[in-house]
């Protein structure tokens, strides 16, 4: 009966079957198993005692003439031999177990092989008419169902499928019954398919068995369709390779797991393993020989191939025997080989030939591992249930916190919206804080500044196409039409005089091509006018009128000098521009209308003049900077001074006790009655002496130390000074006087000019630099190009402060062994303490 129910309810519980059963070993399981025969012959097959070994002793062939190198002699020992065993003991000491696996989960596969006639189809199938002589897959059939009945805590399916190789053709031996029909196309070719649950074939048809009658009539319909060619040796005997499958699917009733276990168990019946010259087959049957010795070949490979654990690839689909077993042999599954063993004289070339199979097959590893599926449906349903007991835990948390009217539901529009426009009123600055209130909420917040800089981000390029004419520079065609237009443009889209540009290019297209009627050029020369007026209104040889309107600095329209020191100089020329601000820093389009035409003053002069007028607050503090640091500086050399005459000092008394001890040593030393050594007058003053000296000496080289600091911080300051002041002129320099000409002299960098914050390599010469400075300044530089050789420099810096401190205190400090190698250790972790310089 095909339907589509769930087996297995029953009323009593198995205990203890949840455990996994481990297998015993890690490698296939191969047994041979003999048929029995009255002509067995014993002078040639010796079995013996321990049950699993075998040896085989053959005659020499005389067909194969008189020098032929015939092994005459074999041993196998294998898992297990069965001789004159019965099918139940055959069946409960191999197969039993692997039925039981298959209910927990594992893979399992049963194959037998042998020559035609050996008993494998006995042994797999059995004599269907005799109960008693039943096979593997009926005994098997009715442990499965008794075993489910066993598990009613278990939704067990069982399905059936059978299918038969024949000639590299499958073919559906259920394919008979009406239910096969909807299930496949006759018509259709069946086709082994992989995917990542494993091999089937498509097009085999599957049956539900809801009880162990049901399957065994599957099995028995199949026995009746199976294809049987007449045989010389056996007309029972088939050439086909016969696979029944018991597909089982379990799942847990009492937990709503989304979690459950498929396994499928394989019982193989092989074509007869003998070799084509032993057959007599002619016409038809010959070539049915040659295909099963082809497939069987294959299997073989296949074998070997798996045995071999370095061999990355195994040849599973040459045939489509091994391409169905692919998942069925070894690896994650249950294995177990019989091998069928005919034991009579005539049959011992095939007997050897089925055991050397059988111990190669002893090679391939074997791992069981269940086979557990996850049911989409379900977990769908069991991650809601954990995502509404976290919303209610979270609710909770909430009411505790006093965080009320919070909700984690997605975002509507109209909650959208109110973020969008609370990130706007925070960016306008009327919004102080944007509250956090969840994650959706911060998210949305992220998307209204990314909605609102991508918005932005259009308005710029709107606003400067409305302004300016621009020219996609990867686009030939555009700068063909430019150039035709008269634009001094190049070939490669850059402004000529323009050093090496990005992004777009300003350039004057077509008329035609314009939108907008004030082109650049027309702008350029009104600017230029309005630049030369403004230049021959003024005194030309003194250009640092800062603060005078008409400063070139002031005409560079357009720019939007963001850092700049002098703000409100900066709205009132755009107040005088009288123009709507454009962004034109963005994209370095104020490059192409700040073209100057008037010679600059020479660089020193300029700094002169910008030192006295725009640049005298900086100048002032750097001055008293470097007046302080003096000050430091000489009061650490008097200091230096004083340190060495002490230790001078400190020799010296050293030097008078020691010559006391020496006389004292010579008249031999005087006792008091505690003991003590009696010393004199002079020689206790001097004692006294040396310890304030110590003393003294002590407190002065903490104070050195200190002061060291103090040098090394105003120098630091004093540096920065400097920077800035020439950072700053250079800025003011560039903005006022710049020029094509001299743009390369002063600018590093590329394609956008000289832009405001960016720090120019310009060092006037006025500002004297004395050696320590330089010094100081050197390191710097260095380490500024090259931050991992910080540690390095410092090393450097460390040795070359020991040698200055060394100099300077001319011999070791016996007292103070530590301090004096490591000055620089204190230095760095101790602020100096009383430093008044500050930038103003
Ligand atoms: P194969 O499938 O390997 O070609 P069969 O299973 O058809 O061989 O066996 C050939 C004959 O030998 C059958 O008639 C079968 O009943 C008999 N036979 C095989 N093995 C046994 C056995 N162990 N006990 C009794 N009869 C057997
Ligand atoms: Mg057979």
């Amino acid at each position: 009966m095909y339907s589509r129910g769930v087996t297995g309810l029953s009323a009593y519980s198995r205990e203890s079957n949840q455990e996994r059963r481990p297998r015993k070993s890690n490698r296939v399981q191969v047994w041979a198993r003999i048929r029995p025969t009255s002509q067995f012959a014993h002078n040639c097959l010796e079995l013996n005692q321990d049950g699993r070994s075998i040896n085989v002793h053959m005659k020499k062939d005389g067909r194969k003439g008189v020098v032929n190198n015939q092994i005459l002699d074999w041993s196998f020992r294998l898992d297990g031999i069965f001789h004159n065993a019965s099918q139940d003991h055959v069946f409960g000491n191999v197969a039993s177990e692997l039925v039981t696996s298959a209910l927990d989960g594992y893979n399992g596969t049963v194959m037998c092989y042998g020559q035609t006639g050996a008993g494998k189809t006995f042994t797999i199938t059995g004599a269907t008419e005799n109960y008693k002589q039943r096979g593997i897959v009926p005994r098997a059939l009715s442990q499965l169902f008794k075993e489910i009945e066993e598990r009613p805590e278990y939704a067990i399916t069982v399905r059936v499928s059978y299918l038969e190789i024949y000639n590299e053709n499958m073919f559906d031996l259920l394919s008979t019954l009406p239910e096969s029909w909807n299930q496949a196309n006759p018509e259709q070719q069946m086709v082994v398919v992989e995917n990542q649950d494993g091999v089937f074939v498509k097009g085999l048809s599957h049956h539900i068995a809801q009880n162990e009658e049901e399957a065994l009539n599957f099995l028995f319909e199949g026995e009746t369709n199976r294809a049987i060619a007449a045989h010389s040796l056996n007309k029972q005997s088939s050439r086909s390779h016969c696979i029944f499958t018991v597909y089982i699917e379990t799942r847990s009733r009492v937990q709503s797991n989304a979690r459950y276990t498929v396994s499928k168990l394989n019982f193989v019946d092989l074509a007869g393993s003998e070799r084509l010259g032993k057959t007599k087959s002619e016409g038809k049957t010959q070539q049915e020989a040659m295909y099963i010795n082809k497939s069987l070949t294959f299997l073989e490979q296949v074998i070997v191939a798996l045995a071999d654990r370095r061999r990355e690839h195994i040849p599973f689909r040459q045939s489509k025997l091994t391409h169905c077993l692919k998942d069925s042999i070894g690896g994650s599954c249950n294995t177990l080989l019989i091998a069928n063993v005919w034991g009579e004289s005539p049959q011992l070339e095939e007997t050897v030939s089925t055991l050397r199979f059988a111990t190669r097959m002893m090679c391939v590893a074997s791992e069981p591992s269940v086979n557990e599926v996850y049911d989409p449906a379900v977990l769908v349903k069991k991650l809601q249930k954990e995502i509404q007991y976290l919303k209610n835990e979270l609710a909770m948390h909430d009411t505790l916190t006093n965080r009320t009217q919070i909700t984690y539901e997605p975002l509507s529009e109209q909650q959208r919206y109110e973020i969008r426009q609370q990130v706007r009123r925070y960016l306008e600055g009327s919004l102080e804080d944007i509250d956090i209130i969840n994650i959706r909420q911060i998210q949305g917040t992220f998307e209204g500044f990314k909605d609102i800089y991508l918005q932005m981000e259009r308005d710029v390029e709107e606003r400067l196409r409305q302004k300016f004419t621009l020219i996609d520079r990867t686009d030939p065609a555009a700068i063909a039409a430019a150039q035709q237009a008269g634009v001094a443009i190049t070939d490669d889209g850059t402004l000529v005089g323009e050093p090496d540009g990005q992004g777009f290019g300003v350039g004057m297209a077509p008329k035609v091509a314009k939108a907008d009627p004030s082109s650049v050029v027309q702008l350029k020369k009104k600017e230029r006018e309005k630049d030369r007026k403004s230049r021959t209104g003024r005194d030309t040889k003194s250009p640092v009128g800062g603060k005078s309107i008409s400063s070139p600095s002031q005409s560079a329209k357009g720019e939007r000098d963001i850092k700049s020191p002098h703000p409100s100089e900066r709205e009132k020329r755009d107040d005088r521009d009288g123009e709507a601000p454009t962004p034109t820093s963005i994209s370095g389009v104020s490059r192409a209308d700040k073209i100057l035409t008037s010679t600059p003053p020479p660089r020193t002069e300029a700094f002169e003049e910008f030192k006295a007028d725009r640049g005298s607050e900086i100048n002032r503090v750097l001055v008293e900077n470097k007046q302080i640091l003096n000050s430091k500086k000489q009061s650490y050399a008097e200091l230096a001074r004083q340190v060495n005459s002490n230790k001078v000092e400190i020799d010296r008394t050293r030097d008078r006790l020691e010559k006391y001890r020496m006389e004292r040593e010579d008249n031999g030393p005087q006792y008091n009655e505690e003991g003590d050594v009696i010393i004199s007058e002079e020689e206790f003053f001097e004692i006294k002496r040396l310890k304030d000296f110590k003393m003294q000496y002590k407190s002065d080289f903490e104070e050195l130390k200190n002061l060291k600091a103090e040098v090394q911080y105003c120098q630091k300051l004093v540096e920065q000074c400097r920077q800035r002041l020439v950072q700053e002129f250079d800025n003011w320099y560039s903005e006022s006087f710049v020029g094509p000409s001299e743009e390369n002299q002063t600018s590093q960098a590329h394609g956008h000019g000289v832009r405001p914050g960016v720090q120019l390599p310009f060092n006037p010469s006025s500002i004297p630099e004395d050696e320590h400075e330089k010094f100081d300044r050197l390191q710097m530089e260095l380490l500024m190009n090259n931050p991992d050789s910080a540690a390095f420099y410092n090393a450097q810096m460390r040795t070359q402060r020991r040698k200055t401190y060394e100099t300077a205190m001319s011999q070791p400090q016996p007292s103070f062994r530590k301090s004096p190698g490591t000055p620089t250790m204190s230095i760095r972790n101790k602020p100096p303490n009383m430093l008044q310089v500050s930038m103003g």
